[in-house]
Order: C-alpha cells, then sequence, then structure tokens
C-alpha cells in the first residue's frame, strides 16, 4: 500500500465515474473493437511513438495482410518493411516478426504478464496494456497520460523524471487501477489523458473527476506533472584529433551493434591513436550526453604510422555519412580555424 491521499471510498468513486465516462465517450478506435492479443500488441507497438490518427490506417493494412502470428513469421523482410513504412522506427517492425517467431515456436500468443514482457519491444507499459486489455490481468499501464492524469488527481509532486518518482508513480497507479476491469480502466486513464486532461489547458468543466481532482481544487493542473530536468552529474576533459591527408580525414566508425549511435562516425581519441602526434589546437566546445558533461578540445594531429581500426574518410563524404553531433562541431571548429589562417595570411 502507498500513501495515497485518496481513502479507499474515493479511489471506488474515481474509478466509478471514470468507466462510466469511459462507456460513453471513447473514442472508437479500430483496437478497440478486439480482444485477440496479437491485433492489441501489434497496435500498442505502433503507438509508442506515433500519433492515434497516424496508425489508424498502418494498423488496418497491417492486419489485412498478417492477420496473425502464422503470416508475419513468414513475411520476407522487405514486404514487411513496406507494409511498416511511414511509421518509421524500423526495429519496431522487426522485433514484431521477432516476437511473432517466438510464438510460432511456443504456439500460442503469451498469456501472463512476465511472458508477454519477455517479448522483443516491449516494455513495462505495452506488456500490462496487452495483458490488462486482451487477459483483463491487474496490471496498471502508465505512460505520459497516466503520469499526468494521476499527478493532477492526487496533486502528487514526485519528479516524473527520476527513478523514485517512477516508482512512486507506478505504486499509486496499481492502488487506483480497478483490478475488477483492468483493461477498461487502464484504456480510460490514457484515454482521459489524451482528450480532457491535456498538457496544457485541461478541460477540467468537461471532466469526469473534477470533483475528486486535487489539482483543480488547489489551482495547480498547470504546474503537474513534475519534470525536473536532469542535471549532468559527471564533467569529463576529452580530446580529439583532426587528422587530414590529401582531402581525406581519419575516423573510426562505432560497431552496428553499439547500444550508443551504432554506425556513426567519430574523430579518434588518444586511445584509438596511441601514437598521434598532436600539432596546433583548433577549438574547444561542451557537449553533453545523459547525466555526462564533456569538455572537448580538437587538436590537430599527424597522422601515425598505424592507424589501428580507423580508416580514411574523403572530406566531400562527411555531410552523407552518420556523423556524430562531436564530429560535426569539431568540424566547425576546424574550418573556422583554417578560415583564421587564410584570412591572417591573406593580410600579409
Ligand atoms: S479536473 Fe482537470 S486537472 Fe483534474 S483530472 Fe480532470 S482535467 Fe485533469
Amino acid at each position: 500500500m502507498t500513501d495515497c491521499v485518496f481513502p479507499a471510498r474515493e479511489i471506488n468513486q474515481f474509478r466509478a465515474d471514470l468507466l462510466r465516462w469511459f462507456a460513453a465517450h471513447q473514442r472508437a478506435l479500430p483496437w478497440r473493437e478486439t480482444r485477440d492479443p496479437y491485433r492489441i500488441w501489434v497496435s500498442e507497438i505502433m503507438l509508442q511513438q506515433t500519433r492515434v490518427a497516424a496508425v489508424i490506417p498502418y494498423y488496418q493494412r497491417f492486419l489485412e495482410r498478417f492477420p496473425d502470428f502464422h503470416a508475419l513469421t513468414r513475411a520476407p523482410e522487405p514486404e514487411l518493411l513496406a507494409h511498416w513504412a511511414g511509421l518509421g522506427y524500423y526495429y519496431r517492425a522487426r522485433n514484431l516478426q521477432q516476437a511473432a517467431r517466438r510464438m510460432a515456436e511456443r504456439g500460442s500468443f503469451p498469456s501472463t504478464y512476465e511472458e508477454i514482457r519477455a517479448l522483443p519491444g516491449v516494455g513495462d507499459y505495452t506488456a500490462a496494456a496487452v495483458a490488462s486489455i486482451a487477459y483483463d490481468l491487474p496490471h496498471a499501464a502508465i505512460d505520459g497520460n497516466v503520469l499526468r492524469v494521476l499527478s493532477r488527481v492526487l496533486d502528487e509532486r514526485s519528479n516524473i523524471a527520476s527513478g523514485v518518482g517512477r516508482r512512486r508513480f507506478s505504486a499509486l497507479a496499481q492502488e487506483m487501477l480497478d483490478t475488477n476491469q483492468p483493461g477498461a480502466f487502464n484504456q480510460a486513464m490514457m484515454e482521459l489523458g489524451a482528450t480532457i486532461c491535456l498538457p496544457k489547458n485541461p478541460q477540467c468543466l468537461l471532466c469526469p473527476v473534477a470533483k475528486l481532482c486535487r489539482a483543480r481544487a488547489s489551482g495547480t493542473e498547470n504546474e503537474l506533472p513534475v519534470k525536473a530536468a536532469r542535471v549532468a552529474t559527471v564533467s569529463e576533459r576529452r580530446t580529439v584529433f583532426w587528422i587530414e591527408k590529401e582531402d581525406k580525414l581519419l575516423l573510426w566508425q562505432r560497431p552496428p551493434g553499439e547500444r550508443l549511435m551504432p554506425g556513426f562516425w567519430e574523430l579518434p581519441e588518444a586511445l584509438h591513436l596511441p601514437d598521434a602526434a598532436p600539432g596546433v589546437k583548433l577549438g574547444s566546445f561542451r557537449h553533453g550526453i545523459t547525466f555526462h558533461s564533456y569538455f572537448f578540445e580538437v587538436w590537430e594531429a599527424r597522422a601515425p604510422k598505424d592507424i589501428g581500426a580507423c580508416h580514411w574518410v574523403a572530406l566531400s563524404r562527411l555531410a552523407s555519412i552518420p556523423a556524430s553531433t562531436i564530429l560535426k562541431k569539431a568540424q566547425r571548429h576546424a574550418q573556422r580555424a583554417r578560415a583564421a589562417v587564410s584570412g591572417q595570411a591573406s593580410f600579409r
């Protein structure tokens, strides 16, 4: 149990008011016409990074071509991706097919939260949504809409961007969940957030739970949810080498399987070229990645004999290869330094 501000009577009232409103006012969406876990799962994967209105035609076409996991298992990849084209984030389509192959091996769609959660491309939210909507399993599905509704209804000020805050909201959502109708309740919470309890200017006059809402009572609805920016906690100095030869630049490429920016090209550092001889400093800049704050220095250097795993890449190709932000920032400094040198030369 959490220290939820709602006593049991108010929780019951909230569930009843919300579900009554959802039954009367929910949008007609194609994935709401089925309890087929396969179809619900496909809709949830499509909705992960795409708006409802954009998903509808793709969802219908996809299911006409791949009506069950057997059909999806057999799909040639080009055809699968063609049916996904326009939705973007193609790894979602590949994950769908990998998951479908697992279903084919076991002979059925998984039927517990844990089994659904173990599918490729399925996180806590998607597992809870599919488990509750398809099987009425009592798992609260928590997306951005639900976090907003909960924070406002309960006037809960925990930071939704922090691990502690997320755990707090997870416990509160589970306590508020109507375990008799978890699928309808989860969808109703998301629907309220998507259509009434909007990020800006929530439509409180139309809200079915307004009389219970703590934020509405205290006038704090526009301050919630609290999402405090993460602060950089680690600071590090790094040196990258700008090594040019015959209109080529020495770079290394992140391996395709790497978690961070796979396939992107980077400037080498001392760990890549221990024998590089730095010459002139071309510039410096700051760069932040999640909790890290970096201070980069860009040094022109001479190429060592052994270039290790680095490659010479034509400067004319820099705009067309996947280049990291650090490489792009360093390039600007190198160009500026070159321009300054040639400008000085012209005044001599
Ligand atoms: S009353 Fe307003 S702030 Fe409260 S849940 Fe409803 S729409 Fe959101």
